[in-house]
C-alpha cells in the first residue's frame, strides 16, 4: 500500500504489522503501479489518472475528514471504496475555531504586533476596541459534527445561535437553545459567521460578493472549512470597505498560496490549515486511515466509509 510519508510518525510500528508499505512524500507525483491501497494526505489530488494508474487499487483512505481531494465519482465507477476520518478531530477543530473567534473579535494578533513593534505607549481606553461577545448571535452555516461542537461551546459566551442545515438538529436545539433559519436569514443575523460545510459543487463559492452585501455591517466571517466556500477577493473587498469587521480563515481555495489582496486586507486572521492540529487528533486520524485500508483488504467492511 502506498502510505504518505509525513504520517510516519503518528503511526506506531504495532499499527503496521502484516503491511507492505511504500510511504509517499507529498512532493512525490502519485506513482503508477499495483498497489492495492492509498492513504493520502488532503493535499493529494486522488482523480481519473491516478485511479487509472492503480489498477489493483481497492480504497483510498484519505487522512481528514473532507475528501474533496477525491474524486468520489471516478472512485465508485472503479468500484474503489473511498474513506475519511469522521468524529476524531471534531473538538480539536470546534477549539480553533473558537480560536479564531476570539481572535478576531478581540483584535489579538494587532495587539501582539503591536507589543512587538515596540511603539505601544501604555493603556488607553479607545486604544483596539473589538466586539463584545455577551448578546451577540452567532451563525453556524453548517451544523454537522463539527458545526455543533462549535455551538456548544457557546452558550458560555452569552451567544445567540442560529444555524443553517438541511436537517433539524433537534438535541443540539434542546442542548443549545439553537435556532434553524434559512440562509438568507442567518446571512443577515449573524454578528459571527461561521462556515461548518463540506467543500462540494454546491457549496463552491456560497460566500462571494452578493452574500457578503447581505452580511451585517461589521460582522466578522470565520471559516474553518474548505477555501473553495468563498470567494477570496470579494472577502479582501468586503474587508477593505469596512463593510466586515474581521475575517478569520484557517483555509483557502488554493493552498499555500493566498489570494495576494487577502493577505493584504485589514483585520484578518490567518491560519496555515491547522484546525485539526493537536497530536492527539493526528494520531487518531492516522490510525483511522490505516484501521480502514486493513478492514477493507481483510475482506471486512470499511470503518469510515464515504457515503454520497
Ligand atoms: P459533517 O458532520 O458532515 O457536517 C457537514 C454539515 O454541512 C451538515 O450540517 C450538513 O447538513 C451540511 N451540508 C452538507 N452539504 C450541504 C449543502 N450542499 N448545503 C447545505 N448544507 C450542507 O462534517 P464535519 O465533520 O462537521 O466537517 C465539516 C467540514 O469541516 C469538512 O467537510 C472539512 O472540509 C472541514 N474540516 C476542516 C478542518 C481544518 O483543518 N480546518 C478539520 C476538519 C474538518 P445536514 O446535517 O443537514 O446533512
Amino acid at each position: 500500500m502506498l502510505v504518505a510519508a509525513e504520517l510516519k510518525n503518528l503511526l506506531e510500528p504495532s499499527q503496521l504489522t502484516d503491511l507492505d508499505i511504500t510511504w509517499l512524500g507529498a512532493d512525490q507525483p502519485t506513482p503508477r503501479g499495483e498497489w492495492v491501497a492509498i492513504v493520502p494526505l488532503l493535499t493529494r489530488w486522488v482523480g481519473g489518472t491516478e485511479l487509472k494508474n492503480l489498477p489493483k487499487l481497492s480504497i483510498v483512505a484519505n487522512c481528514a475528514v473532507g475528501y474533496n481531494n477525491v474524486d468520489v465519482v471516478a472512485a465508485e465507477m472503479r468500484k474503489v471504496i473511498v474513506t475519511n476520518t469522521p468524529g476524531v478531530l471534531t473538538e480539536a477543530t470546534a477549539d480553533l475555531t473558537w480560536a479564531l473567534i476570539l481572535a478576531t473579535a478581540r483584535r489579538l494578533t494587532e495587539g501582539v504586533d503591536l507589543v512587538r513593534s515596540g511603539t505601544w505607549t501604555g493603556w488607553q481606553p479607545e486604544q483596539l476596541l473589538g466586539l463584545e461577545l455577551r448578546g451577540r448571535t452567532l451563525g453556524l452555516f453548517g451544523a454537522g459534527r463539527i458545526g455543533q461542537a462549535v455551538g456548544r461551546r457557546a452558550p458560555p459566551f452569552g451567544l445567540r445561535l442560529l444555524y443553517t442545515a438541511r436537517t433539524p438538529k433537534p438535541e443540539f436545539e434542546r442542548e443549545t437553545g439553537a435556532l434553524r433559519v434559512d440562509a438568507s436569514e442567518l446571512l443577515g443575523e449573524s454578528d459571527i459567521l461561521s462556515l461548518h460545510l463540506p467543500a462540494s459543487p454546491e457549496t463552491k463559492g456560497m460566500i462571494n460578493g452578493e452574500t457578503l452585501t447581505r452580511m451585517k455591517r461589521g460582522a466578522i466571517l470565520i471559516n474553518t472549512s474548505r477555501g473553495d466556500l468563498i470567494r477570496e477577493e470579494a472577502l479582501a473587498q468586503a474587508l477593505e470597505l469596512g463593510h466586515l469587521g474581521a475575517a478569520g480563515l484557517d483555509v483557502y481555495t488554493n493552498e499555500p498560496t493566498i489570494h495576494p489582496r487577502l493577505l493584504a486586507a485589514p483585520r484578518t486572521v490567518l491560519l496555515p490549515h491547522i484546525g485539526s492540529a493537536t497530536e492527539e487528533t493526528r494520531r487518531k486520524m492516522a490510525a483511522i486511515a490505516v484501521a480502514n485500508v486493513q478492514a477493507v483488504l481483510s475482506g471486512k467492511p470499511p470503518l469510515t466509509p464515504v457515503f454520497r
